[in-house]
């Protein structure tokens, strides 16, 4: 009863000091009008987001070659964005489809299932690829490069919740030179994703039945062969590059179709192997972002009454990194170009949208080693491994003391997948296999830790490796026993380099944010991974991913005013 007294105390109270505020009605209603204008603006998205993923780039490249850069590319998303200078990726293995598939989920493989580029799938006793799809047919090319979609992917992504909120209004293409960083990055739902494939860009009729009139009109230019007829010179004087290793190095892998590993490629003079080799060239990047401009106009982007996503993924980082490494001049020059594609590119994006009218955020999908032979030199340890090795080896002492043949299925991602069927078949015990395999692991010199996928939790490993092993562990897709090296060591020849490791080489990468609703600034703070589609969830004012484990990096958004 009081308190029935007290509520209508209180609403005649509020009532009064209404009217007085308020005065006549006709004012009542011009100041309501602003905020119903703040709360419409609010709820506004940006016309486009635009994601760009630069394919195993490390966040050091961001300060070390900053001098070199314009001040349009690169240092106008430093200066003028949100750095967010400590991310780091929260699962190991560090390879480009768990990359991209966290990202754009804000997942991690034990939960969104793409645990690797490839994996080996106990139903099928094969090693499957991350992308692939035996129901898919390819679009645009007779070859079988597009039987492909997202279907392993076993949560939505940022994009496919954008989608959702609208009730499928926005549009969402991806687009990259790999499929894996196409498909993954524009979800479920995706209008479609583009890939490339011999000279062309491709899709499944996943997507599409046919490819668009202006997919086609852009392959008909046959761009990558006129970029091919300019041979690949530095940009600078090559004397210039003295942050980077001289030229001509015995570790450099060669470009295909060429016999040497210094400047100038001659990529004028390929015949056979041109278009593959076309993806070995910073070219491939200026390609790719012809390509996204291309779409943004044909596809109207940005320019419905709601967000559109463009996702976007350069691939031609990774081929250059992995085959001459981070200190070659091949991968500064990569870098002192992409630059210049990504002012053009955010110039592009003022004239056509409008500064700030659009959110661009910019990360990888990993890092990368130094080439081991290069650590070498500088006596800094290093090394390689490779993964059929291990594999013939844990099967020979596996089949010599305990006579069953084919005990181990395959090695990849740093796991050992176990033939448990066989072992049982041939009543031996597991768990003492197990332990076999984890005590001849542990015997290499480069193997730093072995354990059991399913027992991560019981092993005495530092927190960050235990939370990483955890992470990306899938029990119907990843292996039995997971494995790390020593700091340096990698899958791989000789020659070139790799990543996939839980080390802040290979983990830690540049997480800029840039445009519309971004704060001017940075931070150091430990941020992840999987932290940028809750990011973009809460700027957009949509939903979070289905699998999504991050949290909003609040730093990085202007936060509401009240006046
Ligand atoms: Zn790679």
């Amino acid at each position: 009863m009081l308190k029935k007294a007290l509520t209508i105390a209180t609403c005649l109270l509020l009532l009064a000091f209404q009217t007085i505020a308020q005065g006549t009605g006709k004012e009542s209603t011009t100041l309501r009008q602003p905020l119903v204008k703040q709360v419409n603006a609010l709820n506004r998205g940006p016309k486009l987001v635009v994601g760009i993923v630069i394919d195993q780039m490390r966040w050091d490249y961001l300060y070390r070659f900053s001098e070199l850069y314009s001040s349009n590319g690169f240092n106008r998303l430093l200066t003028q964005g949100f750095s967010c200078d400590n991310t780091l990726i929260p699962y190991m293995p560090s390879y480009t489809a768990p990359g991209h598939t966290c990202i754009y989920t804000g997942s991690v493989p034990a939960i969104h299932g793409i645990v690797g580029n490839n994996w080996y799938d106990k139903v099928t006793n094969r090693t499957i690829y991350c992308a692939e799809d035996l129901t898919a047919k390819t679009v645009g090319s007779e070859s079988s490069a597009g039987k492909m979609s997202p279907r392993n992917m076993l949560t939505t992504s940022i994009t496919d919740e954008l989608k959702l909120s609208n009730n499928f209004q926005s549009k969402v293409i991806g687009i990259a030179l790999k499929d894996r960083g196409a498909i993954f990055p524009a979800g479920h739902s995706a209008n479609a994703a583009y890939w490339y494939d011999n000279g062309k860009w491709i899709t499944s009729n996943y997507y599409l039945n046919d490819l668009p009139n202006w997919v086609n009109e852009q392959n008909a230019k046959d761009l990558p062969a006129k970029y091919m007829s300019k041979d690949w010179n530095t940009l600078l004087p090559i004397g210039k590059y003295d942050l980077s290793t001289s030229d001509d190095q015995p570790y450099e892998t060669a470009i295909k179709g060429e016999k040497t590993v210094t400047f100038p490629h001659r990529t004028s003079q390929m015949t056979a192997d041109k278009y593959e080799a076309f993806k070995y060239t910073p070219y491939a990047a200026s390609y790719t972002f012809d390509f996204a401009k291309s779409a943004i106009e044909n596809e109207k982007l940005g320019a419905g009454k709601v967000t559109d996503f463009l996702a976007i993924s350069i691939s031609s980082t990774d081929y250059i990194g992995h085959s001459f490494g981070p200190n070659s001049i091949e991968a500064e020059d990569a870098y002192l170009r992409l630059d210049k594609d990504i002012a053009s590119f955010l110039q592009y994006l003022d004239n056509t949208l409008g500064k700030d009218s659009y959110l661009v955020f910019l990360t990888a999908d990993h890092g990368v080693t130094q080439v081991p032979a290069f650590l070498n030199q500088h006596k800094i340890p290093g090394g390689t491994f490779l993964d059929l090795a291990i594999f013939n080896e844990l099967n020979q002492s596996i089949e010599a003391e305990f006579g069953i043949k084919k005990s181990v299925l395959s090695v990849q991602n740093y796991q050992v997948y176990l033939n448990k069927d066989e072992i049982i078949r041939q009543q031996k015990n597991v768990e003492e296999i197990i332990q076999k395999i984890i005590s001849l692991l542990k015997n290499k010199v480069y193997i730093n830790y072995a354990v059991k996928t399913e027992a991560i939790e019981l092993a005495s490993l530092p927190e960050p490796q235990k939370k990483m092993f955890i992470n990306g562990f899938n029990p119907k897709r990843s292996g039995d026993i997971v494995f790390t090296t020593l700091s340096g060591f990698l899958e791989g020849s000789s020659k070139g380099t790799s990543h996939g490791a839980w080390n802040p080489y290979d983990a830690h990468i540049p997480l800029l944010f840039f445009g519309w609703n971004v704060q001017q600034g940075n931070t150091h703070r430990e941020t992840y991974m999987t932290d940028i589609s809750t990011t973009l969830a809460a700027m957009l004012k949509i939903q979070m991913p289905s699998g999504n484990v991050g949290k909003v990096i609040t730093e990085s958004m202007k936060t509401r005013k009240h006046n």
